[in-house]
């Protein structure tokens, strides 16, 4: 979205994106496991949000309100479960009365002692790294206070089609410059050390993963990717940005 702005104010832009595909945390899948589109990620809008409403009455996608409930499958059976852990309301009213930040893991760890609120913690942790993907060691109490108390007052909204249409009316305006794979030969970070261990190989992968990673097939194959991509020619402004 940013990228489309740039673009209509007459700049330049290129995206760079890590996966070889667009939209990040936003990630549809349509009618492949499932009878319609199932949300991989962000999949409501929390309320009356302008930048998100414009945009989707600049691509005439439609909207409408939505109700939920969450269903767990596991080991064969579907239990029905609750947003949120028992405790939350406890949670809540602790934070309010928090009055110097700290990150959440000092607060949960400070406020809620003992066995007893190991699965409220666990709920907290789970959903501050998975939905926020933030670090509980590291993400503002604060912030999450501020995120979680403004969550239920405001309608809810899901996408007809999908969060993805959204991405798919974003990524038209735009032409794909480059894919390549990173990673398809040299180890991951993830493999620690491997370059100070073995700088033989290493430099040896290296040098042949710089010379294919922008090639068939190679470029489709990797850890991470950069995808490039440029702003179609703008009407407008007769650029070509
Ligand atoms: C399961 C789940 C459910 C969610 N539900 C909702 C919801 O209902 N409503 C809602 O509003 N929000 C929801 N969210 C949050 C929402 O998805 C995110 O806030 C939003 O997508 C963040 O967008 P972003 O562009 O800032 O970051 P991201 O979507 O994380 O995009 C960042 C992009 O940068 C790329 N990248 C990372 N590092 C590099 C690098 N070094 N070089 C190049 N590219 C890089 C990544 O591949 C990624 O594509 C949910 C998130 C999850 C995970």
């Amino acid at each position: 979205m940013a990228a489309q702005k740039l673009a209509k104010a007459g700049k330049k832009v290129i995206v760079l994106e890590a996966r070889d595909r667009c939209g990040g945390r936003i990630h549809t899948i349509d009618k492949e496991s499932f009878f319609k589109q199932a949300e991989l990620g962000a999949e409501f809008i929390h309320g009356d949000l302008p930048a998100t409403l414009n945009l989707l009455k600049e691509a005439g996608i439609t909207y409408y309100p939505a109700t939920a409930e969450m269903w767990r499958y596991q080991n064969g059976l579907l239990t029905r479960e609750s947003f949120f852990a028992d405790d939350w309301h406890l949670l809540l009213g602790r934070l309010n009365a928090l009055n110097k930040d700290i990150s959440i893991e000092a607060f949960i760890e400070k406020q809620f002692r003992g066995k007893k609120y190991d699965t409220l913690k666990n709920t907290v942790r789970k959903f501050v790294s998975g939905y926020d993907t933030a670090d509980p060691h590291k993400v503002s109490a604060f912030a999450l206070r501020k995120e979680w108390q403004g969550g239920d007052s405001d309608m809810q909204y899901r996408i007809s089609g999908g969060y993805g249409v959204v991405i798919k009316y974003l990524e038209k305006e735009f032409d794909m410059l480059a894919l390549e794979g990173l990673c398809t030969l040299v180890p991951p970070s993830y493999i620690e050390n491997f370059a100070e261990k073995y700088p033989k190989t290493f430099n040896a992968l290296k040098y042949k993963e710089d010379k294919w990673k922008a090639k068939w097939p190679w470029r489709s194959i990797g850890d991470y990717y950069i995808i490039s991509f440029k702003k179609k020619s703008n009407q407008n402004t007769g650029d070509d940005n």
